[in-house]
C-alpha cells in the first residue's frame, strides 16, 4: 500500500503567501512543453480529486503515471494524430496497466502532504537577492507598525531622546529591520534626537543645585552685605562651574 502513489502527475508544495503563511499547492508540469499548472489544495491531498479537476481543466494526467500533458500539447497532439479519437487519449494512458486496485479499494485516497518541494519554487523569495548597500526596500506596513511601537515605546518625544538603553540601532534590531529605517521613521514621525537621557538627567541635578544656591543666596541677602559680596561670588563661581560641566555633557550627548 505504501507504495500506491509513488508515481503521480504532479508534486505537493508548500508555497509561501502573505503575512508569513504558507499554503499547500500542487503542481503539474506538462511533460511535453514544462507549462505549469497549480491548484491551491486543503491539508489533505486527496490525488484523484486533484486529478480530476486538472483533467476538467484539460489536462491529460493519470494517477499511475508521473507524465503530464498539458490542454495546448494535447490538443496539439490531437492535430498530428487524427486517427485516434479524443477518448481514447483523455481516458486510457496505459492500456496495459492494471486499474484493479484502484476500483476495489474504498478507503479515502489520502496521503500525509510533502512539504518538500521536489522541484525549486518558481518564484524565489525576495531576501535571497544579491545584497544593495545603498538602496534599501521600503518597509512593509507590519514592519512599519512595529518599528513604530518601539519608538513610541522608547522614544520621549518631548524631550528628544532615547530612553535609557535605547536608540536607532537597537531598535533596528528588536524589529529586524534596516537601522535607515528606524532613523527615517523617527525623524519623520518623532523628531531629531536632541539629547540623551543621560545629559537630561545632568541637566535636572544641575538646575536643582542651581536653585538650592539661589535659595541660599536669597537667604543671604538678609546678612550682612560683606559676607552676601563674597558669598556670592563664590556661588556664581560655582554656578559657572556647573554651567560648564552641562555644557560638556551636552556636547558628549
Ligand atoms: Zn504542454
Amino acid at each position: 500500500m505504501s507504495g500506491k502513489w509513488n508515481d503521480l502527475p504532479f508534486s505537493v508544495l508548500s508555497v509561501p503567501v502573505e503575512d508569513g503563511h504558507r499554503r499547500t499547492v500542487v503542481r503539474f508540469v506538462c511533460s511535453t512543453c514544462e507549462a505549469k499548472e497549480e491548484y491551491g489544495v486543503g491539508t489533505k491531498v486527496i490525488p484523484e480529486m486533484i486529478v480530476k479537476q486538472a483533467t476538467r481543466n484539460g489536462w491529460r494526467v493519470s494517477l499511475n503515471s508521473t507524465k503530464a500533458t498539458c490542454p495546448k500539447c494535447v490538443r496539439e497532439r490531437k492535430k498530428s494524430a487524427p486517427g485516434e479519437s479524443p477518448k481514447t487519449l483523455l481516458l486510457a494512458p496505459k492500456p496495459m496497466e492494471n486499474p484493479a486496485p484502484m476500483a476495489t479499494t474504498p478507503t479515502p485516497f489520502t496521503r500525509p502532504v510533502q512539504m518538500t518541494a521536489p522541484k525549486p519554487p518558481m518564484a524565489a523569495p525576495p531576501t535571497q537577492g544579491t545584497p544593495k548597500p545603498t538602496v534599501i526596500e521600503p518597509l512593509g506596513v507590519k514592519d512599519r507598525i512595529r518599528v513604530r511601537g518601539f519608538i513610541m515605546e522608547h522614544f520621549d518625544e518631548e524631550r528628544g531622546c532615547w530612553k535609557k538603553g535605547w536608540n536607532d540601532t537597537k531598535v533596528a534590531i528588536e524589529a529586524t529591520v534596516e537601522v535607515q529605517h528606524v532613523t527615517e521613521m523617527r525623524e519623520a514621525a518623532f523628531g531629531p534626537i536632541r539629547t540623551t537621557e543621560e545629559a537630561e538627567l545632568a541637566r535636572d541635578n544641575i538646575a536643582k543645585l542651581k536653585q538650592q544656591m539661589q535659595d541660599q543666596i536669597t537667604l543671604l541677602v538678609s546678612d550682612t552685605d560683606l559676607k552676601i559680596g563674597n558669598l556670592r561670588t563664590l556661588m556664581n563661581t560655582r554656578i559657572a562651574e556647573i554651567e560648564k560641566l552641562l555644557a560638556s555633557v551636552e556636547k558628549a550627548a
